[in-house]
């Protein structure tokens, strides 16, 4: 036992050898709270990145009725994710707050890792908490652990075989799943040249965030606490944390 403080947790950086990824989350909005910034990177270095939103967030403002709502938040995520060079965003509607994890919603998420084909597949934290005691949210828990599933299911032919007509076929071509602000952490990306854009994105919620009354909650700093604090372990001002779920075997 000693006294000293632990150490900041050191990243390794993520590669960036790869062409094309597939963000798959529950809500508009999660990818804005810190991996958005590294979208914004990976897109101005000329790599595709599609969004995959499972629920539309209908849910997710007190003072606003779902079929109000989910429109409203449709067209916030469109518009942020434009603000980090993202320009196509599927919707799956399934209904947010009730997400859960089995067969259906890995066909659903197996459906559009065929029809996208990415290299790497994205996604935002998974685990109980998001670290301390900080619960995480039941609709993010279900969606990873069916993206990890989802992206095994999609490069075998014999799984949900009804999808492959119409020249669908089966894409067993993504080598990892990263989860952004996950607290098992071991890589980030640099994002302190596309910080602003991730914040840009951010504040596209405007519904969302006006709707969740947090007096004086300003974007930016908030980007800036979760970011700067990844900055650390890679040695730069700003960085996005991913926990990395390699596949394949070896
Ligand atoms: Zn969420």
């Amino acid at each position: 036992m000693t006294d000293e403080p632990a150490a900041p947790p050191s990243f390794e950086p993520l590669p960036e050898d790869w062409q094309s990824a597939l963000c798959v989350v529950a809500h508009p909005d999660d990818i804005e709270y810190g991996a958005a910034a590294a979208v914004a990177r990976w897109t101005a270095q000329g790599k595709r990145v599609v969004y995959c939103m499972v629920t539309s967030g209908e849910a997710g403002i007190d003072g606003i009725h779902p079929d109000e709502c989910g429109p409203l938040r449709e067209a916030e995520e469109i518009a942020s994710a434009r603000a980090v060079g993202v320009e196509d965003v599927v919707f799956l509607r399934l209904p947010d707050g009730v997400l859960e994890y089995g067969v259906g919603l890995r066909r659903a998420i197996a459906e559009v890792v065929r029809r996208e084909r990415p290299d790497i597949a994205i996604t935002i934290n998974f685990r109980e908490t998001f670290g301390g005691s900080n619960l995480n949210q039941a609709d993010h828990i279900a969606v990873g652990k069916a993206l990890l599933d989802a992206v095994r299911d999609a490069g075998n032919r014999w799984v949900f075989p009804e999808q492959l007509t119409d020249g669908l076929e089966p894409w067993g071509g993504v080598s990892a799943v990263w989860a952004g602000g996950s607290p098992r952490s071991t890589h980030a990306a640099d994002v302190t040249d596309t910080f602003d854009a991730g914040v840009a994105s951010l504040k596209e919620h405007r519904a969302y965030i006006e709707g969740l009354g947090w007096e004086g909650w300003d974007p930016e700093e908030f980007l800036d606490g979760i970011l700067r604090a990844g900055g650390q372990g890679l040695g730069v001002t700003h960085a996005s944390t991913f926990e990395v779920f390699p596949l394949g075997w070896g």
